[in-house]
């Protein structure tokens, strides 16, 4: 035993200590309300309906990205390295935008995909992370968290039906400490991914106490409500009309969903974290940071083949900042079509 394993033995048990608070609050944690009909179906079962018919009943949506910040991340993170489909111009460290998405269903109400970065304080740091494991640089103005940003748009946290987390990363769920600070408001995720935070040392997967923790009410989308679908497989049609589908999305994290939105104007997809850039979709790469690497690539094939299926939907990625860039921070993705005149 040489003089200096002692302190870091200690300095890890401490670690490992601060980082296993298994319980991430008195959270109230119930199954999301069973509004979709319980046509659960075994596993092998066919198609529930094919994408053609239900592209053909598009939902009035409007879907508002809302770019509350950016964080600094390399192959660690975003895209395999090692990976020799990776371009060259990827393997760098860089600044890539943090997205949360507000969504107004026509009948379902507001509600929030992602709640983005922390808020930044006045000198426009938000970093979070925990060193030695990870640590993520974060950079916004004060004023462009999700919170401020809702506000400049007439959103109070209670207006919204649920916050929807595809996963619960920093750069995802940052946002909520500011959304839950009033009312509390539904955070809506799937049973996997709440058990992934819950497990013992959670810091290991990118989830932090302080940023995961508090009083929210958590509702899960259970499993068995999802149907099979074509190219992707079995997903939760979440309001059970079509309008919005949640495609488990694991590998990157062992419960993200990617999002479908039935729109008007045609339907978008967001994969979040499943891929964190377009290059991981065109060229077929991993996510460098995955839990399940056979798992993030299924996950990869099923986006993929949606996508050769249906080349006009427009896909938005988890942090691809060639679609960001120069833009202004709140974007309309889609909106309703005006009613036709009379
Ligand atoms: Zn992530
Ligand atoms: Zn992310």
């Amino acid at each position: 035993v040489s003089d200096t394993s002692l302190p870091i033995a200690l300095s890890l048990g401490l670690a490992l200590t601060s980082l296993g608070c298994a319980s991430m609050g008195a959270h109230d944690v119930r199954p999301l309300e069973p509004t979709a009909p319980p046509h659960a179906a075994p596993a092998s079962s066919p198609p529930a309906q094919r994408w053609e018919d239900v592209f053909a009943r598009p939902a009035a949506l409007r879907i508002t990205a809302l770019v509350t910040g950016q964080v600094y991340a390399g192959t660690k993170i975003l895209i395999e390295g090692d990976n020799p489909r990776t371009p060259e111009l990827l393997k760098h460290d860089q600044w890539v935008p943090s997205i949360a998405y507000l969504v107004d269903h026509e009948s379902r109400g507001r509600m929030l995909f992602d709640a983005g970065v922390p808020a930044a304080d006045d000198k426009g740091v938000c970093d979070f992370g925990r060193w030695p494991f990870f640590s993520v640089p974060c950079r916004a103005t004060t004023d462009q968290n999700v919170v401020a940003q809702l506000a400049a748009l007439g959103v109070r946290p209670t207006d919204l039906r649920f916050v929807a987390i595809s996963h619960f990363h920093g750069d995802h769920a940052g946002g909520l400490h500011g959304l839950e600070s009033g009312a509390p408001v539904p955070v809506l995720t799937t049973t996997e991914e709440w058990a992934a935070v819950n497990r013992t040392f959670p810091a290991f997967e990118g989830y932090l106490t302080e940023i995961v923790g508090g009083a929210y009410p958590v509702r899960t989308v259970e499993t068995r409500r999802a149907v099979e679908m074509p190219y992707v497989g079995r997903v939760v049609d979440l309001f059970g009309d079509g309008s919005i589908w949640l495609i488990p999305a694991i590998g990157h994290s062992r419960g993200q969903f990617s999002a479908l939105f039935n729109a008007q104007g045609g339907p978008v997809l967001l994969t979040f974290d499943a891929a964190h850039l377009a290059a991981s979709v065109e060229l077929r790469i991993p996510p460098g940071f995955v839990v399940d690497r056979d798992a993030a690539l299924a996950t990869l094939d099923r986006l993929i083949a949606l996508r050769a299926a249906f080349p006009s939907m427009r896909i938005f990625y988890g942090h691809e900042p060639t679609q960001w860039a120069g833009k202004p921070r709140v974007v309309a993705l889609a909106t309703p079509r005006p009613p036709s005149p009379e």
